[in-house]
């Protein structure tokens, strides 16, 4: 009876993550997939797994302290996060479980070779290496992605020039081997070898991530995302439990969907980003050089009087907006301007922000109507007959050299040509680089204009300039 109520809970639990993925796809219906999938479909698999599997007796006072304090942990850590600390927030997620994953792989092999209790045999062994190979480059790789998001560590932080794709073909071919070996042992197997394997399988996650960096952080952290999934999989299919494998799947997919997504919108194949190219700390790039360009400002009434009589405006907002927090006073111009019959649209960059679909999130949070966001083919075509482009705090994501010069960091990856537009206004604190660390062509552009300050500082004053005319 109770393996059928636990059952059931798994099945629910099941439908309810591929039902809240389905609605996580659009921002208008986002939160109530992340309450059917992550909050009531993750706490019947979290249920279920108390009593499961049946036939091993649980230490219920070990496991309801551990989600005490972990829980707690997680609702303090989501209360307190600023929105600009997301990023870093999801990669340490992704971290911690692939940490699980090498955890339990780990309790796996003392089981099998300390405490003797060889019960599944190869099929074991196999998922325990499994998880400890994926959780380890998911734990270790996460973390190097945090630190590197913080800007603790530098892009070429121990990275071999040149040979270093070859170092972690090398390693990769290690793990692999090591798992041919400890199958082939069987029991003959000792936990010390475990204990090596796990300490390769973390060093691979760090000399997998270094190389990565720069433009290319968006794809490693999709991808890392793919990693936490598969190894929640394999962990899964240690214990035999059905849910863990299929949302670990779920979770695994969906981050090979996005990471399609993301080496498309940065115009990349995997291949060439997991080996170097742009982005890499080897690859060269202009940094800088602009000469004798001139900058051109404007001054607030003056832009408050373009914005009020023009015809159709595009806000493109990028992680300098996420910074500021500047998504409310955005909404409150468009407000104000298409009382005015001014059109208004946001375009969209796939990799503006610092996580994939960062700006949605924040545009949703301010209420703004998801049809007035373009993506980046419709926004580039809007662009094109638009009178003015607001720049609130985007950089890379509307660097013309990613077009025109083969020697930029960015070259080939699309982005939005906002100069396409009759005018172009930049909100920005100073002429200081983005991620990439480039120097910004678009700043000197004939038709561009500065306007130097905090994002959400110069919108709100705007509001007040617009508010007077
Ligand atoms: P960028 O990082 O290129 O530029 C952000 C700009 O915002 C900076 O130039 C900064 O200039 C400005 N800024 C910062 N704070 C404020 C503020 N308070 N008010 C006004 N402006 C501010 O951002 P983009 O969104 O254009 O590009 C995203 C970059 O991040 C890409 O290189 C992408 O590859 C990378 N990335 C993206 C990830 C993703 O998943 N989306 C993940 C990891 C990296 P100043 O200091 O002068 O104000």
């Amino acid at each position: 009876m109770l393996l059928a109520i636990v059952n059931l809970a798994f099945l629910i639990g099941a439908v309810l993550f591929a039902r809240g993925l389905s609605l996580l796809s659009s921002p208008e219906t986002a939160r109530k997939g992340n309450i059917y999938a992550g909050a009531i479909g993750m706490g019947l698999a979290i249920l279920g797994a108390l009593f499961f599997p049946m036939d091993v007796p649980n230490n219920y006072l070990w496991i309801v302290a551990g989600l005490i304090v972990g829980g707690g942990i997680g609702y303090y850590v989501s209360y307190k996060v600023k929105m600009t600390a997301m990023p870093q927030m999801v990669a340490i997620f992704n971290g911690l479980g692939g940490a699980c994953a090498v955890l339990l792989a780990m309790v796996e092999f003392n089981n099998y070779y300390l405490a003797e209790i060889p019960d599944g045999g190869t099929g074991a062994l196999v998922s325990s290496a499994l998880a400890l190979i994926i959780g380890g480059v998911a734990f270790t790789g996460s973390f190097v992605a945090y630190a590197k998001l913080e800007e603790f560590i530098k892009d070429n932080f121990l990275v071999i020039p040149k040979y270093h794709h070859i170092l972690n073909i090398t390693l990769l071919l290690v793990l692999l081997g090591f798992t041919a070996w400890l199958v082939y042992l069987g029991p003959e197997g000792e936990m010390w070898m475990a204990l090596v394997f796990m300490g390769i399988a973390l060093y691979y996650g760090v000399s997998f991530v270094v190389p990565i960096g720069g433009a290319d952080m968006p794809v490693v952290i999709a991808l890392l995302n793919t990693f936490s999934g598969l190894s929640a999989a394999s962990a899964g299919l240690i214990y035999n439990n059905k849910i863990m494998v299929v949302g670990g799947l779920l979770v695994g997919a969906s981050g090979v969907i996005l990471t399609v997504l993301m080496c498309k919108a940065m115009n990349r194949s995997l291949l060439n980003v997991l080996i170097g190219g742009f982005g890499g700390s080897a690859a060269g790039g202009k940094k800088g050089a602009q000469g004798e360009m001139v900058i051109k400002e404007v001054a607030l009434n003056e832009a408050a009087i373009q914005l009020n009589y023009s015809k159709s405006v595009v806000f493109v907002p990028g992680y300098g907006l996420a910074v500021a927090q500047a998504q409310k006073v955005c909404k409150e111009i468009e407000d104000i301007l298409e009382a005015n019959d001014v059109e208004v649209r946001y375009a969209i960059h796939p990799v503006a922000g610092r996580m994939p679909g960062h700006m949605n999130v924040l545009l949703a949070e301010a209420n703004v109507a998801y049809p007035k966001l373009l993506d980046l083919d419709e926004a580039n075509a809007y662009l094109a007959n638009a009178d003015i482009a607001v720049i609130v705090g985007a950089n890379d994501v509307v660097n013309p050299a990613a077009l025109d010069d083969p020697s930029s960091l960015i070259y080939g990856m699309p982005i939005l040509r906002v100069w396409d537009a009759k005018h172009v206004i930049v909100l920005k604190r100073s002429m200081r680089p983005g991620y990439a660390g480039i120097e910004n062509p678009l700043f000197f552009h004939p038709k561009t204009h500065m306007l130097f300050g905090d994002a959400k500082d110069s919108l709100t004053k705007l509001v007040t300039e617009l508010k007077a005319l």
